[in-house]
Formats: structure tokens, sequence, C-alpha cells
């Protein structure tokens, strides 16, 4: 593959970033609601009433009208009691001039009430309440509407529901939400020294573990795995196994993609026709992550070709639901995890129906000083330390893009410029979290 198609971290997000506003979600189903947790809402959910449905007090205390409070202490007669759950009859329980109502959270304010003062600042006896502080006009209670109107939308059509979410669904009565079919993601290792899990290995022969740590991060963002045999570094089998997964929505394959004599996955996916977008990107680890898509049935349409990265090639190819996408992920195992969630997690977020989700970097204050060569991007395994508002992060140490175990060790990844070949402790560094 030419070097021209080894493009920057930030291209490459980008192109991924194209293609993927180019695929969309599967079928809608129904689920309970919290089946849906963890899902891709496919309808808007609408509030079915005014939110809150009446002026809700957020305190225990007194319902009072703001102007009586204008000169504290002051003594008010008490009128009437209010829990939450009740519903006075109009006219029965009103707040007039020097007057006040009980009211518990969660209550309706009465008529004629403007605030709420709280019960710490009041001493009550048998029918009369003496208040000690003043309320401002609208402290205390939220009014009818105020979260959202009958009819708004409160969840977008796209939004991975969490807990909030949920409960969001929960108090517009939704008891089943249509959700979008969870898009299927295949995975296939190859190499020949690779072995399952089960199996003993050779002195020469490592486990197989990037199908795992694969269909655990896509399963952690949403999308179902296919897990494939692993494949040979055999052009014949490893094309079989090919064509099985591009039967899926999406296709990951580790290994195989680097410089080696037997890095046979770019070769045999040009022999399918396929269209590359990207076959490296210059970042550290996963440098020779390869992104492309093969046609419909795979072999058939697509010319074989490096594709430049503007938005003209890739309208003059075949529409997006006749091609299937894959991922080249180099085989060391950390590479793959990382260039899992730089790149293939955006393009199964679309897949899954959600709506577009920027990469977003956080912040910490660097530990101790890192010395670098420029040149890639590096998303090196960290270890973010601290409490509170004292958040620290320093490089875990490691063996490189094998080291699995450091990679355990570590809760982020350190995000190194490509300018930079030093920097001191204490300066501000870009963490990708998870
Ligand atoms: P490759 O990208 O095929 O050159 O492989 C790079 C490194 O990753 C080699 O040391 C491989 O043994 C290792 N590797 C490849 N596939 C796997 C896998 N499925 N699980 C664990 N390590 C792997
Ligand atoms: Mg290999």
């Amino acid at each position: 593959m030419s070097s021209a198609s080894v493009v920057s971290f930030e291209e490459a997000r980008h192109i991924v970033e194209q293609h993927a506003r180019r695929v969309g979600p599967g079928e809608v189903e129904s689920v309970d609601l919290l089946a849906a947790s963890g899902r891709v809402l496919a309808e808007p959910i609408l509030a079915d009433r005014d939110f809150p449905p009446f002026p809700r007090a957020t305190r225990d205390g007194y319902a009072v009208r703001a102007a009586d409070l204008a000169q504290v202490p002051v003594r008010l007669e008490l009128v009437g009691e209010i829990r939450a759950g009740d519903w006075p009859e109009p006219g029965t329980c009103s707040v007039g001039r020097g007057k006040a109502v009980s009211i518990m959270t969660g209550a309706p304010l009465p008529a004629g009430a403007d605030a709420v003062v709280m019960v710490e600042y009041t001493a009550a006896t048998a029918n009369a309440v003496e208040i000690q502080r003043g309320v401002k006009s609208g402290e205390n209670f939220v009014p009818r509407g105020a979260e959202a109107r009958q009819g708004q939308m409160l969840i977008d059509r796209g939004t991975r529901l969490d807990h909030a979410a949920i409960a969001l669904a929960a108090s517009a009565g939704a008891s089943t939400l249509p959700v979008f079919r969870k898009p299927r993601v295949a995975v296939l290792s190859t190499g020949d020294e690779v072995v399952e899990i089960g199996a003993k290995p050779g002195p020469a022969q490592i486990r197989n573990s990037n199908t795992y740590s694969l269909a655990a991060q896509i399963e952690y963002v949403g999308a179902e795995s296919v897990r494939l045999p692993i494949a040979p570094d055999e052009p014949v089998r490893l094309r079989a196994l090919i064509e099985q997964g591009l039967a899926c929505d999406l296709l990951l394959l580790t290994g195989g993609v680097s410089m080696g004599k037997y890095d046979l996955v770019e070769q045999v996916l040009t022999d399918l026709k396929a269209a590359f977008y990207f076959t490296g990107a210059k970042i550290q680890p996963g440098k020779p992550i390869v992104f492309g898509s093969c046609g419909w049935s795979c072999g058939a349409g697509i010319p074989a070709r490096v594709l430049a990265a503007n938005s003209q090639s890739v309208r003059a190819e075949m529409p997006a639901p006749h091609r299937k996408y894959f991922f080249g992920l180099p085989g060391n195992p950390v590479s793959t995890m990382v260039t899992f969630k730089l790149f293939a997690q955006p393009m199964i977020a679309a897949l899954a129906g959600m709506k577009p989700q920027p990469l977003i970097f956080l912040q910490a204050k660097l530990k101790a000083e890192i010395r670098t060569k420029t040149g890639l991007k590096r998303f090196l395994p960290a270890v973010l330390s601290g409490e509170f508002e004292n958040a620290e992060v320093e490089l875990a140490a490691w063996q490189g893009s094998g080291d699995i175990a450091a990679l355990a060790r570590a809760n982020c990844f350190l995000v190194i410029p490509p300018d930079r070949e030093q920097i001191s402790a204490g300066e501000w560094v870009s963490l990708l979290m998870g």
C-alpha cells in the first residue's frame, strides 16, 4: 500500500466519521423499559403532561406570600396542610394575606402562595407559625411545566439510554420503548501463532486475547459481537472467514495488517475488491490500522483502490447501504484496544442509530516528566490518580503494544501530540478515558 494512505489521527477519525454518517441502524423493536437501558432510542419520547404537572414544593416548610415576609420575624396564621399526593379542593386551602399553609416536599403549592419558606426557619404552634427568614417570590418550588411542557420532546431519537434517560422515560409513563436492533459486529482474529484460550499453547504460540477484548468492547458500546474462528495466515481460509464476517453489519479483523511477509489481510481484501479509505494512521500504538469497505456481495462492483480522503470520492462510490465496512486492526493487543476506541467505536455507534458523538479528551496535570519522539500522536496507557480536584496522571510502565498487563493496570490513555518531545511535570495533558 502506498504511504499516501497513511493519514494523521485527525484525518483518519474524520474519514471514519464521514462514512459513519452514511450508515444507519437496523430495524426497530419494542422492549421493556429496563431492557432498554444501554439501547438506542428509535422514536422520540414526548412529555405526556407538563413537567412538573403542578407547582411542586421543593422543601418541607410553609407556603407563603413572599410579600408577607418583608419584615421578619413575622407571625402567620396556619390555615391548612398539604402533603405530597394531596390535591386540595379549589378554595379550601388558599394562602391569603397573613396566612400560611404547612407543605411537604413534592406537594402542590396552594393558590395564593408564591414561595415556600423552609421549616428550619420557622417555629409553629397549633394554628400559627413564626417565620424567622424572608424568601423571594418563586423560591423553593418549581412552576408547573418549567421542566418540560406537555408534548415537548424529552429524549431524542438516537439517544443511548442511560439511567437518567430511563428515569425520564419512566416519568413519562413509557413501560416499553422502541429501540434499534443492536448491530452485529464480527470479530476475526488472524495469525498462525494464535490459539484459542481452551487449547494448550505450544512454546511459541500465544492465546487469542483480541477476540475477547474486542467482543467486550463491542458489547460495552451497545452492539452484539459475533466471534469467528481464528483465521490462519493462509489466503483461502482467511478469505472464507472474511466473507463470513462481511455478512454482519461490520467486520473487525485483528492482526495481519503490518508489513510482514505473512500479513495477508490487505491482500485478501484487495482480491475481494475492497475500497480502502486509509491503510495507516500516524498514531502509536495502532499505526497499521486499515479502514475500508466491500460491496454488498463482496467481490462484485467496487474497484480495488485507495481512495483519497475527500467527499467526492466517497460520493462516487456505491451508496452506503450496499457496502459493508471493515477495520483491519493491528494484532498487538494494546493497539487493537486503542484503535477500536478511536475508530471502530464511532462506526458502531452510527450502525446502532446513535447521533454522532465528538471524541472529547479530558485534562489532568502530569505527575512526572515525559520524553518521547515526535511524528506520531501517542495514546499511551496511563494511571490517573489523586482525589477530588487534585487529579494527576502518569504513564504506566509498559513494554510496548503487546503489554496487556500494563493496560490492565492503567485506567486511561495519555494523549501526546505529535510535535512534543518533552512534557514537564505539572503541565496539563489530554486524556482519553476508558
Ligand atoms: P500482527 O499484527 O499479526 O503482526 O501481530 C502483532 C502482534 O500481535 C504479534 O505479536 C501477535 O502474536 C499478536 N497478536 C496477533 N493476534 C493476536 C490475538 N488475537 N491475541 C493476542 N495477540 C495477538
Ligand atoms: Mg499476524
